[in-house]
């Protein structure tokens, strides 16, 4: 029914993807990891009006990349949605911390000042700082994608007012599901990450998010149905706020 988080453009056959998410009727936010990508990826969903492409700058990258910020600026107005963006905390990025913090400020300014915006943010090993830049720059709608903080960080992204993409890989994990049984329901979408996100060394496709409903129906005490129409509520309610 969604996959509020996806790489559509790295999969080795976009298209198809693309195909079966429109069959399938699901809600998608294609996230994009460089401004550059943004346009191509934008046309794979060029006809689906449930596909929605998210400009975004991968904190990954950003020591590579930051010299397409100028580019982020000049797309900002043609979309509602910006992601992939964060910080990474993890010892093979750590060195970059510096123009990780300068990129994410920027677009956390950026995009404040185009009115503000939904974003898909990334914060492993970085999570205080993550929400120390978002608490600074208010306007926008904040969705914190595969949480993987601690418990007290958690409470202070509830207080925040974050929405939180979780998907199969990250119920999978005991940490993950415990951390997603303290989040509001009403503040839940689902992901899947691919084709990162992955089960089992199998890449995850948007239609594999459906594995995250049965889990939480689970989790919920609640059947398939209930659950997919808390999450279309959820989604609603997300996109319906004036920012
Ligand atoms: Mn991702």
């Amino acid at each position: 029914m969604m996959d509020m988080h996806c790489h559509l453009d790295l999969y080795t056959n976009p298209q198809y993807v693309v195909k079966r998410c429109q069959d399938e009727n699901l809600y998608v936010l294609s996230v994009t990891t460089t401004p550059k990508a943004w346009y191509g990826t934008s046309l794979l969903a060029k006809d689906c009006p449930r596909i929605r492409t998210a400009l975004g700058l991968h904190p990954q990258l950003a020591h590579e990349r930051w010299q397409e910020l100028e580019l982020f600026d000049a797309l900002l107005n043609q979309t509602r949605y910006v992601g992939e963006i964060g910080l990474d905390g993890g010892k093979e990025f750590k060195a970059h911390w510096e123009i990780q913090l300068k990129v994410f400020r920027h677009i956390l300014r950026s995009s404040a000042k185009a009115g503000g915006k939904i974003l898909s943010i990334h914060s492993i090993m970085s999570v205080n700082a993550v929400l120390d830049e978002l608490s600074q720059v208010h306007d926008n709608l904040p969705i914190l994608h595969w949480f993987s903080g601690t418990r007290q960080q958690l409470k202070q992204a509830i207080e925040m007012g974050c929405y939180f993409s979780i998907g199969p890989a990250m119920l999978s994990s005991k940490k993950g599901y415990e951390l997603a049984q303290l989040m509001p329901i009403e503040k839940i979408l689902i992901e899947t990450d691919g084709p990162f996100g992955n089960i089992k060394t199998q890449a995850l496709f948007p239609w594999n998010a459906n594995i995250a409903i049965a889990i939480l129906a689970d989790m919920w005490g609640m059947n398939i149905l209930k659950v997919e129409n808390i999450l279309r509520q959820n989604l609603f309610s997300l996109t319906s706020k004036h920012i």
